[in-house]
């Protein structure tokens, strides 16, 4: 048998997938965040912090990943930031009202014509994930308010033109604080914005733009300077998906260490088979869930085999040979089991020292006897090799036990009742197999 043979090969599938999240457990082993791409792996994470290397140096999966969180963020806050425009437009018609009256008619018109419509139609491609239209709109809406801002600031009284003008590069900081853009989408941003400033003032004011120069300055410097704020936001967030990488990747890598562990101490190291406690467990629910699928589907589950397979002086055999040669004995009596009763979706394991267990379902006393004497007369007539270069053989008996299942079914009882079986096999003579079946009542749980 190999080594590398997991513990569940030795479950025949239907069995294993019986087993559920148990199976499923040790299927997953070694995965880690990322599909076991290595450059998910928690050190790799961990020297990426620690160099504090730059998006752009990144190894290209955990950019990607950056990459893909950053898109699903873009869409979960265009929503909120369309939200947000469409109460800052109605909001400023109110104040329009409040600082410029003379204006505020002319400012209601605007805002409901140009800006709301633009900032419904972002809200709606953002809906759609159309997102170059979304990008747009989200430019594009903005752009619209400062058009407005700068169209009012021309019409109003003098006294109220700095109040609007003055209102730009606010609009502009805030704007770069909150736009879910790169560094180059927000320089775009940035110059749209400005541009379109400068040419609405140059469209609309009778006045030539050095008139409003020291605005338009201020708006491009708040513009450009707040630049290193959103350069120092996204760094921050690229830092946390980071550390939220570094934290899933190490409980995965953990999860998948202790699925090792756990399928290694499931496996007796000889034969590569299950081992006593992990047959126990995987006996009991195996019961349990063939329990609950013949509640369930109303069809009760017909027969249960426990096997006990013994080699036959096997003490002797040692003497004989040498340990190292009975080792090796078991070893190909465990790959013999495995292939037979995995065929017959069984399990096997081995049980101590030269004795071995194995559950068979849904047999009939034939079937089970059949198959019995298959491992019998396959054990008897392989030619084990023995130093220093002969062969030999062994003998198994067998024993039995076969119950009804009813659900409820003891598993030491059978156990007892397959070693009694055994028990009888050797006393008549070894290399045979006997059975002992109960009924439904006797294999019941009891005290
Ligand atoms: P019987 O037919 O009654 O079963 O006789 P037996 O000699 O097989 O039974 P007994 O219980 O007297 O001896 C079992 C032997 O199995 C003793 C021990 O040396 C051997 N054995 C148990 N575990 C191992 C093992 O891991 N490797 C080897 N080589 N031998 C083992
Ligand atoms: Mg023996
Ligand atoms: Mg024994």
């Amino acid at each position: 048998m190999p080594e590398s043979m997991g513990v569940m090969d030795n479950f025949a599938p239907s069995e294993a997938a019986a087993l559920g999240e148990r199976t499923e457990g040790l299927g997953k082993a070694g995965r880690v965040a990322g599909d076991g791409d290595p450059s998910f792996a928690s050190d790799r994470v961990d020297a990426i912090l620690e160099r504090g290397d730059s998006w752009r140096d990144w190894p290209d999966a955990i950019a990607q990943r950056y990459s893909d969180t950053a898109t699903q963020r873009f869409y979960q806050e265009q929503h909120f930031l369309f939200m947000l425009g469409l109460l800052s437009c109605l909001a400023t018609i109110a104040i329009d009202y409040l600082i410029a009256p003379s204006v505020a008619q002319d400012g209601f018109v605007y805002r409901v014509l140009a800006v709301c419509p633009i900032t419904l139609l972002g809200l709606y491609a953002a809906s759609r994930r159309w997102t170059l239209l979304t990008k747009i709109c989200l430019t594009a809406a903005p752009s619209a308010f400062i058009a407005v801002l700068v169209v009012l600031a021309v019409t109003a009284m003098p006294e109220d033109t700095a109040k609007y003008l003055s209102a730009m590069p606010l609009i502009v900081g805030l704007a770069n604080i909150v736009m879910p853009f790169t560094m180059r989408g927000l320089f775009v941003f940035d110059c749209t914005l400005i541009l379109t400033a400068i040419a609405t003032l140059v469209l609309s004011s009778p006045f030539p733009l050095v008139a409003y120069l020291e605005y338009v300055v201020l708006l491009t410097v708040v513009a450009f300077s707040t630049l290193p704020i959103a350069l120092r936001f996204e760094r921050l967030r690229q830092r946390n998906f980071l550390l939220n990488l570094r934290a899933e990747t190490t409980s995965h890598e953990l999860r998948a260490a202790n699925e090792r562990l756990q399928a290694l101490s499931d496996r007796d190291h000889l034969t590569g088979l299950a081992n006593r406690r992990c047959f126990d467990r995987v006996f009991d629910e195996l019961i349990e869930q063939r329990a609950h699928k013949s509640l369930a589907t109303d069809v009760p589950p017909s027969r249960i085999a426990m096997l006990m397979i013994d080699l036959d002086h096997f003490k002797a055999f040692n003497d004989t040979y040498g340990h190292t040669s009975g080792d090796e004995c078991l070893r190909i009596v465990g790959h013999e089991l495995a292939s037979i009763i995995e065929r017959e979706d069984g399990v096997v394991a081995r049980y101590g020292g030269e004795e071995f267990v194995a559950t068979l379902c849904e047999e009939t006393p034939g079937a089970v006897a059949r198959v019995a004497e298959e491992i019998r007369q396959r054990i008897s007539t392989m030619l084990v090799p023995v130093a220093p270069s002969g062969r030999s053989i062994v003998t198994t008996s067998i024993g039995i036990a076969l119950s009804e299942f009813d659900g409820d079914v003891n598993r030491q009882h059978l156990i007892k009742t397959a070693d009694a079986a055994l028990y009888n096999a050797k006393r008549a003579g070894r290399n045979r197999v006997e059975a002992i079946e109960l009924g439904p009542e006797s294999a019941k749980l009891r005290a």
